[in-house]
């Protein structure tokens, strides 16, 4: 049998005409540039995202930047953020100038650590006071946990650029006197960035992005950076650059966000089978590590998108065998990430590379993405835990 880490084709399949009809349409249009189609798609997903404006660009990559922009970081700044995450996330920061501030991440979720959070900017208060924003990443699809991030972020004055590439539709449970309201991703920090690379839980036909606000004043600005920084056209008055996003990008993403909600269900039966089926074989908590879904068991969980299941990452001993076994059996899987953000010989600084991050440090050890997009059928599923099970009966 075989299970392919990620299959585009079946989800492509049902939508093909639909989507060959739209992409028609912008090319019979002649117009090739943002216009009403992105335009439209930047209400859709900022309504679906609980925010006031959305703003498409190029990339993810390209939504943090001009984010980073837009506040003008730069040159002498800090920005604090997670060692554990997509390279873009730390990328973005050193391409303006400024330099990344490491938090270790939380057990488990692997999402920014708030108790650390908080040390890292009372220190930075009593010193040089140059952390300017953070970057929390919902990593896998799992929000981070806004509710202290946005304290902190309140108490120092310093803005939340919610990372939110890998969950889109997430939800967080935010509590107060024993009541829920839940949150989307990109709807909670000053402002959200997606990514749609095409395998994101919403992926376009190569790269886009949207940024999300609730800032009006904010919004207009990331406006003005995507193209140039100029208001009017030809007068700039600051320097962005040419973050758009195109309209053929923009109808395939309006058709396929009006499936969203079914492809997050479909992963979250997926991760819901696989505990099943690891807890059936005997494998789980040795030697599987299965993932953290923080807040499954929050009250009205089953209604909403606690986790979206971007990539489900298993924690396993002998990690690169067992990788090794799977692909060599026609199962795809894949390392995120190998190496921590402050290990990367792109930083140089030394003084990196001799930080210490060890729950960071422990999962870039023995994190592995097994298959979880909607369409695999329960007989590949099976077929991925037979698998894993026959690697360490044998060993
Ligand atoms: C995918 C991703 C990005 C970058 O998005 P692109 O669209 O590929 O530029 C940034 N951060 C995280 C966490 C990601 O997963």
């Amino acid at each position: 049998m075989n299970v392919p880490l990620l299959d585009l084709k079946p989800q492509l399949a049902p939508l093909r005409a639909q989507i060959l009809e739209a992409v028609t349409r912008v090319i019979d249009s002649t117009g090739y540039i943002l216009g009403p189609e992105v335009t439209k798609l930047e209400q859709k997903v900022a309504q679906y995202s609980g925010a006031a404006h959305g703003v498409g660009v190029s990339s993810g990559t390209d939504a943090l930047l001009a984010a980073l922009m837009s506040l003008d970081i730069g040159p002498g700044d800090l920005v604090l953020t997670t060692p554990y995450t997509f390279f873009a996330t730390m990328g973005t920061v050193l391409r303006v100038g400024a330099k990344p501030v490491f938090v270790d991440v939380e057990p488990g979720s692997l999402n920014m650590d708030p108790a650390l959070t908080a040390e890292a900017l009372k220190a930075d208060r009593q010193g040089e006071n140059r952390i300017k924003a953070m970057i929390p990443v919902h990593l896998y699809g799992q929000c981070a946990d806004m509710q202290r991030l946005g304290a902190l972020s309140q108490e120092y004055g310093v803005p939340i650029i919610e990372d939110a590439a890998q969950a889109i539709g997430a939800e967080f449970p935010y509590e107060e006197n024993g009541q829920i309201t839940w949150k989307r991703a990109g709807g909670m920090g000053l402002c959200g960035c997606f990514s749609f690379f095409p395998s994101k839980n919403l992926g376009c036909l190569g790269d886009g992005g949207m940024i999300t606000t609730s800032d009006e004043a904010f919004a207009a600005i990331l406006r003005s950076n995507r193209n140039h920084g100029a208001e009017p056209k030809y007068y700039h008055s600051r320097v962005g650059g040419n973050f758009r996003l195109d309209p053929i990008q923009a109808v395939v993403l309006s058709i396929k966000l009006d499936h969203l909600e079914q492809w997050h269900a479909g992963r979250r039966a997926n991760a819901a089978l696989y505990r099943r089926l690891f807890a059936d074989a005997g494998l789980v908590n040795d030697p599987v590590i299965l993932p953290t879904a923080l807040y499954a068991d929050k009250a009205g969980a089953s209604e909403h998108n606690h986790h979206i299941y971007n990539q489900f990452v298993i924690h396993v001993p002998k990690r690169d065998a067992l990788r090794q076994h799977l692909q060599a059996n026609s199962v795809g899987c894949e390392i995120y990430y190998p190496l921590c953000l402050h290990q990367q010989e792109c930083l140089r600084d030394d003084a990196y590379r001799a930080q210490s991050f060890p729950v960071a440090e422990q999962a870039a050890a023995d994190s592995l993405a097994l298959p979880i997009y909607p369409e695999l059928t329960p007989e590949q599923l099976e077929y991925v835990v037979k698998t894993i099970k026959a690697f360490y009966h044998a060993c």
